[in-house]
């Protein structure tokens, strides 16, 4: 069921009526569904989403959200966006922090031009003090988003840190050589359904990983982020910092918006750290079908949430 729902959920995201029908009722209203995950179509929806949750003491990185451009154009186009977030934020206030997806800066065209746009991006954001997230994407870009990630490393650029998936077999050599390198790496169990050839099918050998490579983070890392809600993870990373006396400012948890909001302020209530990955903007369909496909008794409410945008319009 784990990994058929994912390859379900990621069909469906590529189903052109589905994406025409979510787009036209999943932001219509501020109680629409997909408001429960994405925090606007806008920049100043985001900030403000953003602030809300800095101000009840939540850590923060903003996604503008957009994935696999196929044209040059795009890539620019949402490297422009980025820099107009950089801009926006800084005269926000707010914690100066988000998170990028290669194949939103092109790498798909080619990977000098990504590189390119990464390091426009860069500039400003290291000029301001802002960190830099490369998001992991589906396992065809592991090894390209690495060698961007070093190439830029490499030249001195120190406000980058990268995301590494449990579920691939070949995470504990990536994690064993960016905590060599120094570098913050994000610990998450892996959003993509992926071939048993590259990653681990079950949830308990997915889980089992997450908990192995953590340990080495916690031990050997540089102010790794442990991302999950799952909530026995979040307990074993707790006492295994107990247990070594590694002080709970020598890391961070991070969670999604709108996901578990309880666990969310019981770790801040406790003194945790705990970041908010806040994804905004137009292109929200695949990261909410992620989403759904993670947990499908989500798909209740959106069908819930349908019925009732149906209702209300007639
Ligand atoms: C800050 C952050 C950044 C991320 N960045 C990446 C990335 O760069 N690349 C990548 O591949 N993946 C990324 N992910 C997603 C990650 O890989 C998982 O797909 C996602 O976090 C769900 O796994 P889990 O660890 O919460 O554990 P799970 O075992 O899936 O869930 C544990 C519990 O959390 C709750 N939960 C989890 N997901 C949902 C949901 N969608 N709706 C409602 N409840 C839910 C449920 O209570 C569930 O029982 C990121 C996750 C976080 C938190």
């Amino acid at each position: 069921m784990y990994a058929g729902a994912k390859a379900i959920f990621y069909a469906l995201s590529r189903s052109g009526w589905l994406k025409q029908l979510a787009s036209r009722y999943g932001m219509a209203s501020s109680d629409s569904f997909a408001r429960r995950f994405i925090a606007g179509e806008q920049i100043d929806e985001a900030i403000e989403a953003a602030r809300r949750l800095q101000n009840r003491g939540f850590l923060l990185t903003l996604d503008y959200l957009g994935e696999s451009v196929a044209t040059s154009e795009e890539a620019t186009a949402a490297t422009t966006e980025y820099l107009r977030l950089i801009d926006v934020i800084v005269a926000s206030g707010i914690e100066r922090n988000v998170s990028i997806k290669l194949t939103q800066l092109g790498v798909d065209v080619d990977r000098a031009t990504c590189v390119d746009n990464l390091r426009r991006i860069l500039d400003p954001a290291e000029r301001h003090g802002f960190f830099v997230r490369i998001d992991m994407e589906n396992s065809p870009y592991t090894a390209v988003t690495l060698e961007v990630f070093e190439t830029l490393w490499q030249q001195g650029h120190r406000c980058i840190g990268v995301a590494l998936q449990a579920c691939l077999y070949r995470t504990e050599n990536d994690v064993r050589r960016m905590n060599e390198l120094g570098a913050r790496v994000r610990l998450v169990k892996g959003a993509y359904k992926e071939p048993v050839t590259v990653a681990y099918q079950q949830r308990r050998e997915v889980d089992a990983a997450f908990v192995r490579l953590m340990e080495l983070l916690l031990d050997e890392g540089t102010y790794p982020a442990i991302a999950t809600h799952d909530e026995a993870i979040i307990r074993a990373a707790c006492a295994y910092a107990a247990r070594r006396a590694i002080a709970s400012d020598r890391y961070e948890f991070q969670m999604l918006f709108g996901i578990r909001r309880d666990l969310q302020a019981s770790l801040v209530a406790s003194g945790h750290r705990m970041r908010i990955y806040v994804p905004f903007g137009r292109q929200w369909f695949p990261y909410f079908m992620r989403r759904l496909g993670e947990r499908p008794a989500n798909v209740g409410f959106v069908v819930r949430s349908l019925l009732r945008e149906e209702r209300d319009a007639s």
